[in-house]
């Protein structure tokens, strides 16, 4: 493969007292990776302002005049971390045959994309950076994060440990990830899906370089619930499982309830309110959580998610050449190759 033009895409939300460390740093390592012949010299870095309040705007602009890697892209108001990524990412695979994501506070070790780059000439398609090392992370943080993984894959989502959004990606998985018309953006639990060749290198979590996470608890947990109700169904799948526990209880009730009354024992009335307490209950919940189980369905198909990606096509040749012939027939002889 001819050296591969690489773009590096930083969201940046209020980051001016990183941003100038982050150019610099990143410039070293588009610098080496030129020298040594590994990326193409047309290689840059897309800083995606997301709408900061901050002068980081101003920087990027002042950072693009002076600096011939810089290049950048201004959001028109804040549209959250994972959505000014993918703005980055959708704009840089355009010019880009590799993309490496990476947040603009120097948390992940911007060394790591020499080996992204290095995975990428052994023929991989995503390279995903897994942190080897959190204890610069606070414990709650450590703690939170570790849970929500664990959450997560019992719910049946595939991500993976430790992997946040810093990887590298080819540019034919960003042509497919444009396919995925999510609102909900979960970049993390969407790579997985596309399924191409992929492995991991592992690194050190380094503290903030500077300013404040731009994360706090909130914004945090509500990312965690929108990752678990964007990618499984097994919350709704509860309630109906709750509903069922509780018609059975119900029925238990009811046989002690009517056994009380046959010998005597109960306040008049009791029994057919207790009865019929437990079987609303339940009926009610089995009620919810199925209704529950259609609108997952329906959540599902509103997602209109691609049913498959394709990693390789030997078509070309044969679909030319039956340009006029229809469909069925370009079927038929489109596994030939
Ligand atoms: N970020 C963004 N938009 C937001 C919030 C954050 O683009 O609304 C960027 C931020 O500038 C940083 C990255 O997302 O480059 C990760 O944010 P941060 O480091 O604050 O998160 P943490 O590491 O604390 O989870
Ligand atoms: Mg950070």
């Amino acid at each position: 493969m001819a050296t591969p033009i690489l773009t590096i895409v930083v969201p940046c939300y209020n980051e001016e007292e990183v941003l100038p460390e982050t150019v610099f740093r990143l410039s070293g390592v588009l610098d080496a990776l030129i020298a040594d012949k590994l990326i193409a010299s047309s290689s840059t870095m897309l800083l995606v302002d997301d709408g900061s309040k901050d002068a980081t705007w101003a920087l990027i602009e002042r950072f693009h005049e002076a600096n011939t890697f810089v290049t950048g892209l201004k959001l028109a108001k804040n549209a959250g971390h994972q959505s000014a990524l993918l703005a980055g990412l959708m704009k840089a695979k355009a010019y880009s045959d590799c993309v490496v994501s990476i947040d603009a506070d120097l948390q992940d070790d911007t060394d790591a994309i020499r080996e992204f780059i290095i995975k990428f000439h052994e023929g991989y398609d995503i390279v995903y950076g897994v942190r080897q090392d959190r204890s610069a992370d606070t414990f709650f943080k450590r703690a939170t994060a570790q849970g929500f993984y664990k959450l997560m894959t019992s719910l049946g989502v595939k991500i993976h440990y430790n992997h946040a959004d810093f990887r590298l990606m080819s540019k034919r998985t960003l042509d497919n990830l444009e396919k995925f018309q999510e609102v909900n953006l979960f970049l993390r639990g969407m790579v997985p899906l596309l399924g191409f060749p992929s492995t991991q290198v592992y690194y050190d979590r380094k503290e903030r370089f500077a300013g404040e996470s731009k994360y706090p608890l909130r914004k945090m947990l509500a990312f965690a619930f929108d990752g678990i109700t964007s990618f499984s169904v097994t919350p709704i799948r509860f309630v109906t499982l709750m509903g069922f526990l509780l018609f059975l209880l119900s029925v238990c009730a009811g046989i002690y309830a009517i056994v009380g009354k046959l010998v005597g024992a109960n306040v008049t009335g009791w029994t057919s309110l207790i009865v019929s307490v437990w079987f609303i209950g339940g009926v009610q919940l089995l009620a919810l959580g199925l209704i529950g189980e259609y609108i997952g369905k329906i959540y599902k198909e509103v997602k209109q998610r691609p049913l498959f990606v394709i990693e390789k096509d030997l078509t070309a040749h044969a679909t030319a050449q039956s340009e006029l012939t229809d469909s069925t027939f370009k079927q038929s002889i489109s596994g030939r190759g």
